[in-house]
């Protein structure tokens, strides 16, 4: 647990009933191989979920690293959400034995919200099939076997298949290449930005996120009204941070769609109303 969305998966967990034990760092910091390691060795654990991206802090945990250490324990299945990352950076799932990886369309896909998507690995559905209580919403037996017959355990909401169809077209006919070097490209952008206008980045220096910066409001600015005017005068809508760090920080994302040519206007915004604030 590094940021909002990883503690709130503790508290989602213990909801859902299962036992779950947290592994808190200070936010702004990744997860800690080591420290997975750690817990994994008292041989308590039969899963371990990870955040890949941290949205409220703007952090990327070790992802290689954290999966090494997890796969030194065949038992244990690996939960990934890749929410805010998925498509931005290449996520080698296989080779990193990952058992079940997570997404949305509303956030890394740039698609409106409402759809999840998970792939699930061969130990993941070995897995299900010895558990008796795997409910049926997330079954992953129940949804192979519909997926056999081209169905869903469920109605889907077939218009998001359908935008998700065309945002795979415009992924590949982009290439996956171009869209993971304009992910760093444009987040070297906001990097700039951040740089030049004298603020601090919140998530500890080479854990940093490619697809949203948590920006430090070490200048000690009104972030509310920065982002209201930035909003009501410019268009532009940027997070006046999450959670316990609302005020303290700032999000800016170059996730999805983004482009140079999109981002450039929203710098100058960002930098004009900073001027008059
Ligand atoms: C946004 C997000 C979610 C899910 O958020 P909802 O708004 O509840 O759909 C989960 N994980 C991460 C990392 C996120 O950024």
């Amino acid at each position: 647990m590094c940021g909002a969305f990883s503690d709130k998966w503790f508290d989602v967990s213990k909801r859902c009933g299962k036992q779950a034990v947290p592994l808190q760092v200070e936010w702004g910091k990744p997860i800690n191989p080591s420290e997975v390691d750690g817990k994994l060795a008292t041989g308590q654990f039969d899963a371990v979920t990870l955040i890949h991206n941290e949205t409220s802090t703007g952090v990327m945990s070790p992802l290689k690293e954290i999966s090494d250490v997890v796969r030194r324990y065949p038992e244990v299945i690996f939960i990934v959400d890749s929410v805010s990352s998925f498509s931005a950076l290449p996520i080698p799932m296989d080779d990193l034995g990952i058992d079940l990886m997570l997404t949305g369309s509303q956030k890394a896909l740039a698609l409106p919200p409402g759809l999840s998507l998970f792939a699930a690995s061969q130990r993941a559905f070995e897995r299900a099939a010895q558990l008796d209580d795997r409910g049926y919403y997330f079954d992953l037996l129940e949804f192979r076997k519909n997926a056999e017959e081209f169905m869903t355990p469920s109605t889907p909401t077939i218009p998001h298949i359908y935008a998700l169809r065309s945002k795979l077209e415009d992924i590949f006919s982009e290439g996956l290449q171009n869209r993971f070097e304009r992910h760093i490209q444009t987040n070297r952008l906001v990097h700039e930005w951040v740089n030049t206008n004298g603020f601090e980045f919140f998530a500890q220096e080479g854990y940093r996120s490619v697809t949203l910066t948590c920006v430090k409001n070490n200048r000690e600015i009104d972030v509310a009204a920065f982002a209201k005017r930035v909003r009501d005068e410019h268009g532009f809508q940027i997070d006046g941070g999450y959670g316990k760090i609302k005020g303290k920080t700032f999000r800016i994302s170059n996730m999805g769609d983004e482009t140079v040519e999109t981002m450039e206007p929203l710098f100058d915004a960002l930098t004009t109303t900073l001027k008059t604030l």
